[in-house]
């Protein structure tokens, strides 16, 4: 596999000095976001040109950096269908939503997210250095009026400080990367001061849209504050370039852990052999797969989606096929707020006391024999299972297993099991009335 290569620029940008294309302001300040500014880069199609002339879209912006890796002569180039709209993304689809996530109910003061036990999703600003056509908060983001609010941001560190469950904040947005440099810093100072807060992640699609931001002083800043985790956010392997190779490298030095959160979308990376290079491609830049997409009920988003067969479909041909640190695990985020949902292939087929069948990536079946006598640890003196941090309504299965609780009912279980007094209640419906009881005699 070749090393990456400098990403070639779009013949308009070809006299703009070299200071100017690799500072991050200019890039920002000259984006691309009208038909008129992006033709002259490529030639766009009547669905795209009908998509950018319609009121109410939801906002595009193209760095200069990111639009250069189109190829302008393929409209079904796959970083040109993230960022350049098209009449398809106006239409409908069943069970379209604008909050598929439910976020807003999960959040106890505006932009944040408390969906988990012990850890929050803290919406930073609304801004992102280029609008990905698919986004998941298109609702939110992009509003050019709604940046980062100190308010907001008030009462979001005061539920921290009073919340000592949360011992994760995962910054997102919009791009947290775009905030002003020291709005950023004073942000992570203030989290950092709050003892429980043990670890911060940034999800950032800075180092992709925009690598030039991804400064050596950033950088020394950034590590001010570990533990601090990093997720990018690349789809397709044109999008690894030596700048971002570049930007992953100084964010690595700086000993931020990279990891890869990726979308599935139709015509973009819906084939297991891309799939395969760019989680090796990444591996190669040192970051590690970390999460692959469902893509969202969102609205925008109905000709990206795929069906989860070609999720599965991708994992099979990923999982023992190359370095486990290459794979992604596969998330289905429940509409609703159900939140993310691990889905892979089958790899347990049968299983017998004392025995189970698995298969491995080969199709090679084999058993393998459990032991006839397993003696448990012991909860009872285990300190660690004496201590364990509660998660108040959590526990989920794993409160079933722990003996915590013997079930868990669906919603109305109880009314619909309670058969006593039934007939009462159906009686005032006037719907029914049952046979031969109560009375004696028939009606
Ligand atoms: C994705 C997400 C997180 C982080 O989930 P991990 O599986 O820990 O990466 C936290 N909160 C919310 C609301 C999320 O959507």
């Amino acid at each position: 596999m070749p090393t990456p290569i400098i990403s070639k620029r779009a013949p308009i940008y070809a006299d703009v000095p070299d200071e100017k294309w690799n500072d991050w302001r200019w890039q920002l300040s000259n984006r691309l976001n009208t038909a008129e500014d992006i033709e002259k880069v490529l030639p766009i199609t009547d669905s795209e040109r009908k998509a950018l002339q319609t009121q109410g879209l939801f906002r595009v912006d193209v760095t200069p950096y990111f639009i250069s890796l189109v190829d302008p002569d393929d409209p079904n180039d796959p970083v040109r269908k993230q960022i350049i709209p098209v009449a398809e993304e106006l239409n409908a689809f069943t069970s379209m939503m604008e909050d598929s996530l439910a976020e807003d109910r999960h959040s106890p003061v505006p932009g944040l997210v408390h969906r988990y036990p012990d850890r929050v999703l803290m919406l930073v600003t609304t801004q992102c250095a280029s609008y990905c056509r698919y986004c998941t908060r298109s609702r939110i983001v992009g509003d050019p009026g709604q940046t980062f609010n100190r308010q907001d941001f008030e009462m979001q560190i005061d539920y921290l400080k009073r919340t000592p469950q949360v011992r994760d904040v995962l910054l997102s947005g919009g791009d947290p990367l775009v905030l002003a440099p020291k709005i950023l810093e004073e942000l992570l100072t203030r989290l950092r001061e709050i003892p429980h807060i043990e670890i911060v992640r940034i999800g950032s699609r800075v180092p992709v849209f925009m690598p030039m931001r991804i400064t050596q002083e950033l950088c020394d800043m950034l590590a001010k504050f570990h533990p601090l985790w990093l997720n990018i956010h690349v789809n397709h392997p044109n999008e690894i370039t030596k700048e971002l190779a570049d930007a992953c490298d100084r964010m690595s030095r700086a000993g931020i852990p990279l990891g890869n959160q990726s979308v599935l979308l139709a015509g973009v990376n819906d084939c297991v052999h891309m799939q395969r290079e760019l989680v090796q491609k990444l591996t190669r830049i040192r970051v590690r797969p970390y999460y692959l997409y469902q893509c969202d009920l969102v609205e925008g988003s109905g000709h990206f989606r795929t069906p989860v067969a070609k999720g599965i479909e991708i994992i099979e041909g990923l999982r023992g096929h190359t370095s486990g640190y290459a794979v992604p695990q596969y998330i289905v985020d429940a509409p609703g707020g159900g939140g993310k949902i691990p889905v892979t292939p089958n790899y347990m087929l049968s299983m017998s006391d004392h025995k189970v069948i698995v298969r491995n990536y080969e199709g090679y079946v084999t058993t393998y024999e459990e032991p006839t006598e397993y003696k448990s640890h012991d909860p009872k003196t285990c300190k660690f299972c004496q201590n364990k941090r509660p998660e108040p309504g959590q526990t989920g299965l794993t409160g079933l297993l722990d003996g915590d609780k013997m079930f868990i009912k669906p919603e109305g279980f109880d009314e619909l099991h309670n058969r006593d007094g039934i007939e009462h209640r159906l009686k005032d419906e006037n719907k029914w009335k049952p046979l031969g009881i109560g009375s004696g005699k028939s009606d």
